[in-house]
């Protein structure tokens, strides 16, 4: 291909007023890293980033560009120099490579170099009217071309383009302060936690583990499925804290009517998630609840669970339908991991019927059954917690062992 060059957009990060300057050092940091290990340069200006390819595959470029967020949009882009007859010849060739069959088509100039000598107007009739008389497959269409090549002379140099190919948007990951993901086993947390990168907030993940009542693989699964939202992590990495839970899980399945079962244990898991996210200095915690997605997420089920913590939850797939979620899912590949059968506590002794709108009065009752105080606070001493990177080779399947005992076997190593 004829592209040098990939010319990235902010969005509306420009508005940002006094906050720009940290959510532009966050976006370089982030786009260096992003890109290491391709042979590009890069170039920051304030209102854009040029990536010099090098000669580097322009797909693989756009795939790494697909891991940050704060940037909305690129063009594949040829550079040449300002010299009109440069200008033409280049203009020419993209339009060869890029047009296989008729089509409609237009040139847009702009002219951020104001001492350019040639004005913008007539830039476009110059080059439009050299293409056209080299390349039969073209006819102008002003209003609504199929191929619009964009001009822009700037700095002594002049970029040519026709692509405008949408990027992940939202902003740069660790600028909005961080939270604390519930992240299960299925399809919904890792992509709520994804989608809460994308809007700018870096994650740790807390996962309540009831081996052996559950299964190691299920534990193995969330590490995996870390390993591919790492990729969107600052450093690719993502602190995970797994709550052995299985005290607390048989504690509420002995004293608990089984209706009930689920939304207490909710109410323990929003009690430790809370202890947890503030002493690790999240702002918010972040679960992948859709409101009617099932029992224990009807609004009035949300309620009685809620109303154990005053502590922000963000919840960035309360109105998604499942489709939707299922295909930010695929784009993030996570969906074969998440699709694994294997239960998670959430999934183990599932009651026949679940109150679907449970009371906070009868949730208080039950839980006055079992010292649940003493359970919780143990649960959150006895956290274990370690960072998961992109290319962790972490197996969880040590032999007989339940999850706490081989983390903490991997810690003493
Ligand atoms: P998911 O597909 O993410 O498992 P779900 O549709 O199965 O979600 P639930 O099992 O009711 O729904 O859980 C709702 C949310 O609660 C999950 O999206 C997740 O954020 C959190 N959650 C559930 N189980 C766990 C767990 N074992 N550890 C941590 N968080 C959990
Ligand atoms: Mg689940």
């Amino acid at each position: 291909m004829i592209y040098n060059q990939i010319l990235v957009r902010f969005g509306d990060l420009t508005l940002k007023g006094k906050n720009q300057k940290v959510f532009l050092k966050t976006l370089y940091r982030l786009v260096k890293e992003k890109m290491e290990g391709l042979a590009v340069d890069i170039e920051f200006q304030h209102d854009r980033i040029f990536i010099h390819l090098n000669n580097e595959d322009h797909n693989k470029v756009l795939e790494h560009l697909n891991l940050i967020s704060g940037i909305s949009s690129c063009s594949l882009v040829v550079k040449c120099s300002d010299d009109i007859n440069d200008i033409k010849e280049t203009a020419l060739k993209l339009m060869k490579e890029v047009v296989t069959k008729e089509v409609t088509f237009k040139v847009s100039t702009k002219r951020a170099d104001k001492n350019y000598p040639i004005h913008s107007l007539d830039l476009t009739k110059m080059v439009s009217g050299y293409v056209l008389a080299n390349n039969q497959m073209l006819k102008v269409d002003v209003h609504n071309p199929e191929v619009e090549l964009h001009i822009e002379v700037r700095g002594g140099a002049c970029y040519l383009f026709n692509t405008n190919i949408r990027l992940m948007g939202g902003y740069p990951v660790g600028v909005a302060g961080k939270g604390l993901l519930m992240l299960s086993g299925g399809i919904d947390s890792p992509v709520a936690g994804y989608l809460a990168m994308k809007q700018g907030v870096e994650i740790e993940c807390i996962h309540f583990e009831s081996t052996p009542l559950t299964s190691i693989e299920s534990a193995q699964k969330v590490v995996d499925l870390v390993k591919k939202m790492a990729k969107y992590a600052p450093g690719n990495k993502i602190n995970v804290h797994f709550v052995p839970f299985k005290e607390l899980h048989m504690a509420l399945l002995d004293n608990v009517p089984e209706s009930y079962n689920i939304t207490i244990m909710r109410r323990m898991m929003y009690r430790i998630a809370t202890k947890l996210a503030i002493e690790k200095g999240c702002l918010a915690i972040i679960n992948g609840e859709s409101v009617g997605q099932v029992a224990s997420q009807t609004l009035g089920s949300i309620n009685t669970i809620n109303s154990v913590t005053n502590f922000p939850i963000l919840r960035p797939l309360c109105t998604y339908d499942k489709v939707d979620i299922i295909n930010i899912s695929r784009k993030i590949d996570c969906f074969d991991l998440s699709i694994k059968p294997f239960e998670d506590c959430c999934t183990v002794y599932v009651p026949k019927a679940p109150a679907t709108a449970p009371k906070k009065e009868k949730a208080e009752l039950f839980e006055k059954a079992f010292d649940y105080n003493t359970l919780v606070s143990e649960a959150v001493k006895n956290v274990n917690s370690i960072t998961i990177s992109q290319d962790s080779d972490l197996d969880l399947s040590m032999l007989g062992l339940e999850v706490r005992d081989v983390l903490k076997e991997l810690k003493n190593a």
